[in-house]
């Protein structure tokens, strides 16, 4: 097969892959909005929070209904926070965007172990998007990092990453992401014991996730993704003071810039270190 032959089942793959995603962002926000207050993800059954109605499955449909309803209950009319839709959409182009990145990083796979072990460790980075999306928001609304969401990461990434590398005879990653967890999560306990307030003890448990996936991929990207939470969320505080929006000491949750900081490291973290690197001369 030609590199055009592939365009087809590319674009076929890419939107499959983003409407999984507005799916998985439309269950996001169920999930952002009933994890914090303790309540099943399942059941009930969505219903507006003006009146009470029940969502029928045709209003349901990602972004589009959203669209089509004129962003109010066909009910009540009370209107529908655009964050809805606008979480869908984040869904759909994070699922895009993951799998994009994949599969121009790890190439097409010609054995079907490798094609194994390939679609495991995109499972994975998928997971970890969705979870991302739903910490972050959640983060931002309530300053938590839920135990239910940040928990069951581990397990669920030591079955996909750990199955992904000992499939394609690359064991070492798997050892490389444990240690990379625990350094990123001893750091963090570290920063929350000198500065209590500032970082928590969800920090330090995100923390232990975010290094198993970033070690495992590398080094590079552990260090990147560890560096760019405190550079993208140092910047960010800077602008706030300087424009007078924030006071020192006001709390600002750390988990969006450490999801943030990570993702930069799992996209970019090899050529961004290549290029520090090569600008100081050492590469
Ligand atoms: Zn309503």
């Amino acid at each position: 097969m030609t590199p055009a032959d592939l365009v087809p089942l590319l674009t076929v793959g890419a939107v499959l892959v983003g409407v999984f995603g507005l799916l998985i962002g439309s269950f996001l926000n169920v999930v952002v909005y009933r994890v914090p207050n303790g309540l099943s993800v399942v059941s009930p059954p969505s219903a507006c929070p003006g009146c009470g109605e029940g969502i029928k499955p045709y209003d349901n449909v990602p972004v589009l209904s959203w669209l089509v309803l004129g962003g109010k209950c066909r009910s009540c009319r009370e209107p529908i926070s655009a964050r809805y839709p606008l979480v869908e959409l984040a869904g759909g182009a994070a699922f895009v965007g993951v799998a994009w990145w994949w599969t121009a990083s790890t190439g097409l796979q010609a054995t079907p172990t490798a094609v194994i072990a390939s679609g495991l460790g995109l499972v994975a980075f998928l997971y970890l998007a969705a979870i991302s999306l739903a910490l972050g928001l959640i983060d931002l609304d309530v300053h938590r990092l839920p135990d239910r969401i940040v928990l069951p990461a581990y397990v669920v990434l030591t079955v996909l990453l750990g199955t992904a590398s000992i499939i394609a005879g690359d064991p070492g990653a798997l050892g490389r992401a444990a240690i990379g967890g625990v350094v990123l999560a001893a750091f963090y306990l570290v920063l929350a014991f000198v500065k209590p307030g500032a970082m928590g003890l969800g920090d330090v448990k995100l923390a232990g996730v975010l290094g198993f996936a970033l070690a495992w991929l590398g080094w590079e990207e552990l260090i990147v993704g560890a560096c760019g939470a405190f550079f993208t969320g140092g910047l960010f505080a800077i602008v706030l003071l300087a424009t007078g929006r924030a006071r020192r000491g006001s709390g600002i949750p750390f988990g969006p810039w450490m999801l943030l900081g990570a993702w930069i490291g799992i996209v970019a973290g090899a050529p961004l270190a290549d290029l520090y690197l090569s600008s100081l001369g050492l590469a």
